[in-house]
């Protein structure tokens, strides 16, 4: 059990069946379980993590030959792919090689220490379904600005050699492809070690080892005092976000000099991702932290998806001079502020509410609350705020839409000649639909009928009067 935990009941090496939040309890239950149920537990825990597993390590690759190959056209990538055998996205990479390995390692380590060292306040997460309150030291926005002050150093030392950082795009296949692998082990060694000595009694096993090694054991393993999660989505995957999408412009800028639509999209992405680690003590509040375990789907998902996937427009706009001129420019830099705006303020009044107790203003008036009580698995009793007014009144996840529309204005300057500039906002609509459908599944299991009553006061989920 790590020190930064406080552990409020039972021994840590018990082996809990059941997920958290009500989720089913497998091997209790299957019993019991009629034939449908059983085809959908096998869909759902076994063919569709099965389905992904396979999938996506081969998408963020066909990606990264679709850029730099075929000019980002997705179409022209597949059919040669179908013609001649997917196995070249593999085998016309290098796998470990020396550059990538230091590359990934380095950048990890750095990640890793300046978790541990670099000062910041205690901040506390939200307590567990086993009563659990993880402890976490908010030194993000600091190691943000380090880190991206340590790329600009490296780059001007690199430049004064005649080298630079974009090496880094020449060689993302290799670096690609060895994270894959890598992240891959790291999921084995999450397996075993949540099989073998959970950090905290919020871990079990669903008795399915597939849906084990994708959903993952525990919901806060800590390796040597280092909060997994926060390491490989915020200071691993977040941060290699930024970096990637600085450096990818870098090249952009070593090939075609100034292009005004490479600027406003990474001025948005990196806005954006500034903003996140300002506020990353909200998002260890978030579905991620809170529900998701350290399984594939959230450390690959982070690990390898977030540098491969999430910085696709910039991967894609490498190679393209789309010039929008200052009008255009301005308009859609100007929209994705804004965006991003009202996505900060929407997630900190959530936060202010419950920070104070409810004895604050949210947009100039009283906030209207929901007092809800819950019960822990311990069968302890809690009591929670759940805000109906402000953006929170205006739907249950109305955060999204400026979310969406963000990721919509960082697009959006590639224009509109390959749909691979589009894949990230597409991905991002799906996600986030499917997460207000699980947001409102843990919340309707945590709060009933208090949750009941939020919904029938805010009956949309995302777009107000319409979802
Ligand atoms: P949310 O910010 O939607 O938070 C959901 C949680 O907030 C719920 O589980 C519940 O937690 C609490 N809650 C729900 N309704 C209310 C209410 N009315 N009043 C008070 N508390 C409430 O979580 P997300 O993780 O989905 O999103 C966080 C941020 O991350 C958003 O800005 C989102 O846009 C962004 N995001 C970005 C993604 C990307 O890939 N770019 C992906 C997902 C999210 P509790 O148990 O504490 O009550």
């Amino acid at each position: 059990m790590s020190n930064a935990t406080k552990r409020k009941q039972g021994s840590s090496k018990a082996k809990e069946v059941s997920f958290s939040n009500g989720r089913l309890n497998s091997t209790a239950s299957c019993d019991v379980l009629g034939s449908y149920e059983k085809i959908l537990l096998f869909v759902n825990r076994t063919l569709l993590p099965i389905t992904l597993m396979m999938l996506t390590p081969n998408l963020v690759m066909i990606l990264w030959h679709t850029a730099t190959k075929f000019e980002g056209s997705l179409s022209a990538c597949l059919s040669a792919l179908f013609e001649n055998g997917f196995r070249v996205i593999w085998t016309e990479v290098t796998i470990c090689s020396p550059l990538a390995l230091s590359i990934i390692f380095g950048y990890g380590a750095w990640a890793m220490l300046a978790m541990k060292l670099l000062p910041g306040k205690k901040v506390e997460g939200p307590v567990t379904p086993k009563g659990n309150v993880p402890v976490y030291t908010d030194n993000g926005f600091t190691y943000f600005l380090l880190t991206m002050t340590l790329l600009a150093l490296i780059e001007v030392f690199l430049q004064s050699r005649g080298m630079s950082v974009s090496i880094v795009y020449d060689k993302f296949g290799d670096i690609l492809a060895t994270l894959n692998i890598l992240s891959f082990l790291f999921c084995g060694v999450l397996y075993i070690k949540g099989k073998t000595s959970p950090s905290t009694t919020d871990s079990g096993s669903s008795g399915n080892i597939i849906f084990d090694y994708y959903w993952g054991m525990e919901l806060y393993p800590r390796i040597f005092g280092i909060d997994i999660k926060m390491f490989t989505n915020c200071r691993f995957g977040m941060m290699s976000w930024a970096l990637l999408v600085t450096i990818f412009c870098i090249k952009n800028y070593q090939i075609y000099g100034f292009v005004d639509s490479n600027f406003v999209s990474t001025t948005l992405q990196l806005v954006y991702i500034t903003k996140f680690f300002w506020w990353e003590a909200g998002y260890l509040r978030t579905i991620d932290i809170m529900l998701d375990r350290a399984g594939f789907y959230i450390c690959w998902g982070c690990l390898v998806f977030v540098p491969g996937f999430y910085t696709v427009v910039s991967m894609y706009m490498v190679n393209h001079r789309v010039q929008l001129g200052a009008i255009k420019a301005a308009c859609i830099l100007l929209a994705g502020l804004v965006s991003i705006a009202i996505n900060y303020l929407a997630d900190m009044q959530k936060q202010e509410v419950r920070g104070t107790n409810g004895k604050c203003l949210v947009w100039g008036k009283k906030p209207e609350l929901i007092r809800a009580t819950y019960t822990l698995e311990t069968g302890e009793k809690k009591q929670s705020l759940l805000l109906v007014s402000g953006w929170w009144g205006l739907s249950r996840h109305f955060h999204y839409i400026p979310e969406i529309l963000l990721a919509a204005c960082w697009s959006v300057p590639a224009l509109f000649y390959n749909y691979m500039p589009y894949a990230y906002v597409t991905h991002l609509f799906i996600l986030l639909t499917h997460r207000s459908y699980r947001d409102d599944d843990k919340c309707g299991k945590k709060y009933g009928p208090f949750w009941d009553k939020y919904r029938k006061k805010v009956p949309n989920r995302i777009i107000p009067y319409i979802f």
